[in-house]
């Protein structure tokens, strides 16, 4: 099914006027590159705020940077619902990756506007400030700060001279009234992405109603082994921190795919691999390695990284090299959907006709700090090869539109159900 297909009062040709607005504000040299805190983004949100504003949309930015279009609704003492996610892109990005997700939401605005529906909650469209780690290396900085958790000491970080501080007085925030940022009116909160992950185009289907965010933990390695010449030192004489830190990613990955059998979603991948001196006639001294384990559920990690220090322990015995205990560097936790929040999304996908599954997200994103301070939950719809955070990554305009539709109808359920709820 595709949104021209239904009878919803979704304008697809307006979702990519917008998609293809902002494709255009890119570097040049580099699609799609449209980083937080550059000229650039601050393009891309004058043209946001643009068909906010036309969009008939009371139009501001916050105290963290996020710019936000509300529309009134008849009894603003029952507080908000909220809908987006963000405008940013990583290096050589997508055009559709958070964009889709403002887009659908701005329609979402749009659409209930045309068919003359007043809701009873106020609305709010939200382009969340640097989703995507920035140029400060730290990400989701809007929505962090709107769920009142920017941890100490984040705004002086330095880029070129640039704190985050200033960064986000450029984009139109204050950081001075962070501290009082943290909201309590919002009551749901919606997102839609791409996957960004090949499931849905795979088996076919319109719509993944995301049960959690996987947590996610990094976890590091040393390997201290012996430097000695390469030419002269015995084979059966070494202590070499690469040989064995190789065992140990080979043993990894083998975990990786038992507790990916398992009950949730699970991954686990050393992505930073170093080795001294790293010079080819010396045998190597030390190696790290950093992990990065995701998963759905919480039990799942814990048994993990008990099975790594096993693991360590064990080849450190077995290889004769000395492996320091592993050390958990970050760990944050899984964030579950809200259950109520999932079924109405599930209702709304039978309503609009979409096809949809359940199935978890191992990509952050903001729903996961929204999740903190409301009732959040998040769709994705399919995206080309499961492709995402490169110039390839492409989603069918017809299927953001489908997506927009569910946010819609679930927008209208909340509506009702919210206040029955309180
Ligand atoms: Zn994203």
């Amino acid at each position: 099914m595709t949104a021209t297909q239904t009878n919803l009062p979704i304008d697809a040709r307006r979702i990519a006027e917008i998609v293809k607005g902002l494709a255009r504000i890119t570097e040049p040299d580099r699609p799609y590159t449209r980083r937080a805190f550059t000229p650039l983004f601050l393009e891309g949100r004058a043209f946001l705020e643009e068909h906010f504003r036309a969009a008939g949309l009371d139009t501001r930015i916050d105290a963290a940077g996020n710019l936000i279009g509300r529309r009134k609704g008849r009894k603003p003492a029952l507080g908000t619902i909220m809908l987006g996610s963000h405008s940013d892109t990583v290096p050589e990005g997508g055009r559709f990756d958070g964009i889709a997700g403002v887009a659908a939401a701005l329609e979402v605005a749009r659409s209930l506007a045309d068919a003359g529906i007043e809701l009873d909650h106020d609305l709010e469209i939200v382009d969340f400030l640097a989703e995507e780690v920035s140029i400060f290396g730290v990400s989701c900085v809007g929505s962090r700060g709107m769920a009142g958790l920017i941890p100490d000491g984040w705004l002086s970080r330095t880029h070129d001279e640039l704190t985050l501080r200033q960064g986000i007085v450029e984009a139109g925030g204050d950081p001075s009234r962070l501290p009082s940022l943290k909201r309590s009116d919002i009551k749901a909160f919606l997102e839609l992405h791409i996957e960004q992950g090949p499931v849905l185009e795979a088996e076919r289907l319109d719509i993944g109603v995301v049960t959690a965010i996987s947590g996610i933990t990094r976890i590091e390695i040393i390997v201290e082994g012996q430097a000695d010449h390469a030419g002269t030192t015995p084979m059966g004489r070494r202590r070499d921190a690469l040989v064995a830190a190789s065992r140990l990613v080979l043993e990894i990955e083998k975990l990786g795919f038992a507790h990916a059998a398992g009950e949730g979603h699970f991954t686990a991948t050393v992505g930073e691999f170093e080795i001294e001196p790293n010079a080819a006639n010396v045998v190597p001294s030390r190696a790290r390695l950093l992990i990065d384990a995701r998963a759905e559920l919480r039990s799942q990690m814990e048994v993990f990284i008990s099975d790594i220090e096993a693991l360590a322990a064990r080849i450190a015995e077995e290889t004769g090299v000395a492996i320091t205990p592993p050390k958990v560097i970050s760990d944050n936790h899984p964030t579950p959907g809200d259950p109520w929040v999932l079924a109405t999304l599930e209702a709304a996908c039978g309503r609009v006709g979409a096809r949809h599954r359940l199935m978890a997200s191992g990509a952050g994103h903001d729903t996961a700090w929204m999740g903190r301070i409301t009732k959040a939950a998040m769709i994705f719809i399919p995206c080309r090869d499961g492709r995402s955070h490169a110039p390839e990554e492409w989603a069918e305009n017809d299927d953001i539109a489908l997506g927009a539709a569910v946010l819609f109808e679930a927008v209208r359920r909340l509506d009702g159900q919210l206040q029955e709820k309180t």
